[in-house]
């Protein structure tokens, strides 16, 4: 079976490797041409639009940062809608608001195509390993159809309810991570004030009812001042606007959301927008006057 694939970044590369290891052929497209022809010399078909790599594939999967660039290459000129053909199966994979993966699945429907709303967990490290949660909304029928291909990329893939419902799951993950790293750099800050060295705390609590995935993955990095993404600060700043404007929509009340929300626009406003979201750290850096790592007071 053929698959198009477009959006070829931190996550779509890996996965468009984990498709070709499954056996399945895929044709890739990107708007950052470098990254068609890496995924070309690793054995991917290249093509010049999301319309070309739509034309011939049963299924089409989108990897793009936000709603805008799923709406660009779904619904726009050269889109996949201009290439997909009757019947064919589109997968979305981006995390993006649940109100566009409606709107997006509608403008489908009239041309026939069918689409599921299939967003993941996990970061680069799951994406690489194929071991990434999928969390899934739409049509169970076509769930039950592309489950193969989503478990090639995954080490769960869950239906969660009609379209849109994948998103809101995310949106969900995305509230408990964001809060999470929050209140672990929170946290370690206090036991670094107050003399105790969080690598002994690392090692002390992260077995107890406060350890978590987040702090495995996230205070190593935070403890040797490590911000290479991963996950970018930036994407987490529209995952989290997308959990508000969802929470406003719906009558949900977010009032930690919002208050981490300006915790990371203070640090896109510092500069770091393209650094891993583990970097919240950095804001309790900077009121402390000190970093949680092992570097040097007075920063
Ligand atoms: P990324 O910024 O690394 O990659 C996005 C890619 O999309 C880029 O290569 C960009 O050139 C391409 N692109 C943008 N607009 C396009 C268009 N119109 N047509 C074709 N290509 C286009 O982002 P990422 O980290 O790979 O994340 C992708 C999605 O997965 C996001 O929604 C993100 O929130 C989600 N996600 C990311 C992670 C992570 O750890 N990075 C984890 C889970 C989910």
């Amino acid at each position: 079976m053929k698959i198009g694939f477009i959006g070829l970044g931190i996550m779509g590369r890996p996965m468009v490797l984990n498709l070709m290891k499954a056996g399945y052929e895929v044709a890739v497209y990107d708007i950052v041409k470098e990254n068609v022809e890496q995924m070309a010399a690793r054995g991917a078909e290249a093509k010049c639009s999301a319309k070309e790599a739509s034309q011939d594939c049963e299924v089409i999967i989108t990897m793009l940062p936000n709603s805008p660039h799923v709406k660009a290459a779904v619904l726009g000129e050269d889109g996949v809608l201009e290439g997909a053909r009757p019947g064919r199966i589109l997968i979305d994979m981006s995390s993006i608001a649940p109100a566009a993966s409606r709107e997006i699945w509608e403008a489908c429907a009239k041309k026939q195509v069918q689409m599921i709303d299939a967003p993941v967990s996990g970061g680069e490290p799951k994406a690489i390993d194929g071991t990434m949660s999928i969390m899934a909304g739409g049509d169970k029928a076509v769930f039950d159809k592309v489950y193969d291909i989503l478990m090639s990329m995954g080490g769960s893939a869950v239906y969660c309810g009609e379209i849109g419902a994948g998103n809101t799951t995310k949106l969900a993950n995305q509230v408990i991570v964001a809060l999470n790293i929050a209140a672990v750099s929170e946290a370690f800050m206090l036991s670094k004030k107050a003399g105790v060295d969080p690598q002994k705390v690392f090692e002390a609590i992260r077995g107890g009812l406060a350890g978590s995935t987040v702090m495995n993955a996230k205070v190593p990095m935070i403890l040797a001042g490590n911000d290479k993404p991963g996950f970018k600060i930036d994407l987490h700043i529209k995952d989290l606007a997308n959990a508000l404007e969802t929470g406003h929509e719906t009558g949900a009340p977010l009032p930690m959301t919002a208050g981490v929300m300006e915790i990371l626009q203070n640090l896109r406003a510092d500069g770091y927008g393209q650094s891993d979201h583990s970097a919240i750290c950095k804001y309790y850096e900077k009121l402390a006057g000190t970093t949680i790592g092992t570097e040097e007071e007075g920063m």
